[in-house]
């Protein structure tokens, strides 16, 4: 309409409106909502199936997998989730958050549950114990120049499956990869200022 600013239609302003809920059950999801808010988008703590309500998007931080798996389950809230999940949801999962989405687990606890979203096998503390953690600069599809990448314990990435895109590799091993509506990456991707990748997310929210 006549009173909107000019350039209101472009991608970059119709961004600004998103909702992109960051799971808080445990972990480093603080970071993940500054990264958010800082690129213009709405980002609020996800506890309680009700925060679940006129979310765009949701962001699964790092952590521990097997504890968000626990809270997610006594909360309540694993159900919900995972049916906004599979009604398309678009989810950003990094760490945990990779591991929670990812059809195939291993050396997971046996009660451990996930999302079943992206055809992946990972392997939680896959890197070993004398890379407990490290950090690299990634080239990543998209980004013009390198990403750099800190790993805490991180998943590895055992298999990819034929619909999964991969974005980033570290020594030949995909990780960072998306399907349709679920990107995941093996490392942190919200402890550096870099917010690149929270914005290459953010472009890929179509409506
Ligand atoms: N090793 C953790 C797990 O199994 C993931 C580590 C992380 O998120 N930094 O969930």
């Amino acid at each position: 309409t006549s009173d909107m600013p000019s350039g209101v239609g472009d991608t970059r302003t119709l961004r600004v409106g998103r909702t992109v809920g960051v799971l808080a059950l445990q972990g480093a999801f603080d970071v993940h909502r500054q990264r958010l808010e800082q690129l213009g988008a709405t980002a609020p703590l996800v506890r309680t199936a009700n925060d679940l309500d006129g979310l765009d998007a949701i962001v699964l931080p790092g952590g521990e997998s097997t504890t968000m798996s626990r809270l997610l389950t006594t909360s309540g809230l694993f159900d919900d989730l995972k049916g906004r999940l599979i009604d398309g949801l678009p989810v950003f999962g990094t760490c945990a958050g990779m591991i929670l989405c990812a059809t195939d687990v291993l050396d997971g606890r046996h009660d451990q549950r996930g999302f079943d979203l992206i055809d992946l096998t990972v392997r939680r503390n896959g890197y070993g114990r004398q890379l407990d953690s490290f950090e690299v600069d990634l080239d990543v599809d998209g980004l013009s120049d390198a990403f750099h990448a800190v790993f805490i314990r991180a998943p590895f990435v055992e298999r990819v499956g034929p619909d999964v895109e991969v974005l980033a590799r570290h020594d030949g091993v995909p990780v960072l990869v998306r399907s349709a509506r679920c990107t995941v990456a093996a490392f942190h991707p919200e402890l550096t200022d870099d917010a690149r990748l929270h914005q290459l997310f953010l472009d890929s929210l179509t409506d």
